[in-house]
């Protein structure tokens, strides 16, 4: 069902030294420091089951400006039983087809045009290209996601990307007009690899359009629960240019979007002599170093600001067990992971956390075996409050559960501080 990790990686089982995925240069600094903590995607099937943990260390390379956690765990381990459907979400469907509307009227398209999507999930995206007739191929490594794409018509192949798949791609399709790669390059152990892939299937019109969570927002935003073992790498427009030019590609654009807390999206074609590099390129790279992206001293303080929030998500909810509240979490997936973890939050604080995917339910979230529970069953609960973890939907989420739960209910969010979501 995967791949084989690529032999050429420095693959580090372990704590061992640790390289920069994208240069392998060995000059990285300390950002932030989580400790150790279970993969996010792994749940207890008993609420006493032990689980596994793994240090999560942010580190940011000071040659090529890309943030990681060291390569501990392998993708197999992560994406053997792959539970995220991006059709989930309202938002995350939208934003697609959005997205293929916005090109289709650019006119990007002739009649012999192909469309690759790297991670093409279930379909949530190449769906929209079917009533256009443009020929879309789809790579999705978790079989059964890459099944429910298939069943829409769309051809996917189960693999995890890399530059050899790329081959056998162009010797059979020849270049594609349009490479999407949206939330994909995180979760890539051979960034390099992944990288060459791209610039082998790049010919002289192709345009790639690469989306992904930005570095800055884990600073400036306070997103620190978006740092889990599932991602490996976080971009900076900075380190992806500074990757593509390596590989042969150029980074001509920048469009920031609001999607995921502030996402990138990264346009990159052939590098050309003389090519045109739109002025976002640099305007966004000199916000990143404005800010202290790749300063150490701004990461310290960083740091200590981390620690406060999780100190006052727990007295909050030590507060809230001593007043007789009953607290819920919504949203069972890393985010919760990482930041419940973090604070070693058990079943006494936190009642269960409430998921959709029927996968999920009945399910326990480390460390200490919360329940994990459906919509249905935190209706019939009486919650008092309700604490969102995918703040990035919680709009979407909190109208959900006042249409269901009436306006007394209190909705929290703990990013970038504990605060209450106001109704509208
Ligand atoms: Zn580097």
């Amino acid at each position: 069902m995967v791949n084989e990790i690529p032999s050429s990686f420095p693959f580090i089982e372990g704590r061992g030294e640790v390289f920069c995925r994208g240069c392998l240069s060995r000059n990285l600094f300390s950002a932030l420091d989580l400790g150790e903590l279970p993969i996010a995607n792994e749940l207890l099937l008993t609420s006493v089951s032990e689980i596994e943990k793994f240090p999560l260390h942010l580190r940011i390379c000071l040659d090529c400006h890309l943030g990681q956690v060291a390569d501990v765990i392998t993708p197999e381990r992560i994406f053997r039983d792959y539970r995220y459907l991006s059709s989930m979400s309202s938002t995350f469907l939208k934003h697609a087809s959005d997205f293929v509307n916005e090109r289709v009227h650019e006119g990007m398209f002739t009649p012999n045009d192909w469309v690759l999507e790297i991670a093409s999930n279930d379909g949530y995206l190449l769906k929209n290209f079917l009533p256009l007739d443009i020929k879309v191929i789809g790579v999705e490594p978790a079989e059964n996601v890459a099944e429910i794409s298939r069943v829409l018509g769309i051809e996917t192949i189960s693999e995890f990307f890399s530059s050899e798949l790329a081959i056998e791609l162009l010797h059979k399709h020849g270049y594609p007009k349009l490479i999407i790669a949206n939330n994909v390059m995180a979760h890539v152990p051979d960034l390099i690899d992944f990288i060459k892939g791209l610039a082998i299937l790049c010919g002289p019109e192709t345009q790639i359009s690469i989306e992904n969570p930005s570095l800055a927002n884990i600073l400036i935003g306070m997103q620190f629960d978006t740092i889990y073992h599932e991602h490996y790498s976080y971009l900076s427009t900075s380190a992806v240019s500074t990757l593509s030019e390596k590989n042969g590609l150029r980074l001509s654009k920048v469009e920031e979007l609001a999607i995921h807390g502030g996402s990138n999206r990264y346009w990159l074609s052939k590098l050309a002599p003389g090519s045109f590099i739109h002025p976002s390129v640099d305007r966004v790279q000199k916000f990143e170093i404005d800010s202290g992206l790749f300063n150490p001293i701004e990461w310290e303080n960083y740091s200590s600001k981390v620690s406060t929030i999780l100190n006052d998500f727990l007295a909050w909810l030590r507060l809230g067990r001593e007043n007789n509240r009953r607290i819920y979490g919504y949203g069972a997936a890393a985010k919760a992971s990482t930041i419940l973890n973090a604070i070693d939050v058990d079943p006494t604080l936190l009642l269960a956390i409430v998921d959709v995917s029927l996968e999920k339910q009945q399910r326990f979230m480390p460390p200490h075996g919360t329940k994990i529970v459906s919509p249905q069953d935190l209706f019939a609960a009486d919650p008092t409050d309700i604490v969102i973890f995918p703040w990035n939907i919680k709009a979407e989420i909190a109208t959900y559960l006042r249409s269901n739960l009436g306006e007394n209910v209190r909705l929290w969010c703990a990013i970038p501080n504990m605060h209450e979501i106001p109704s509208k």
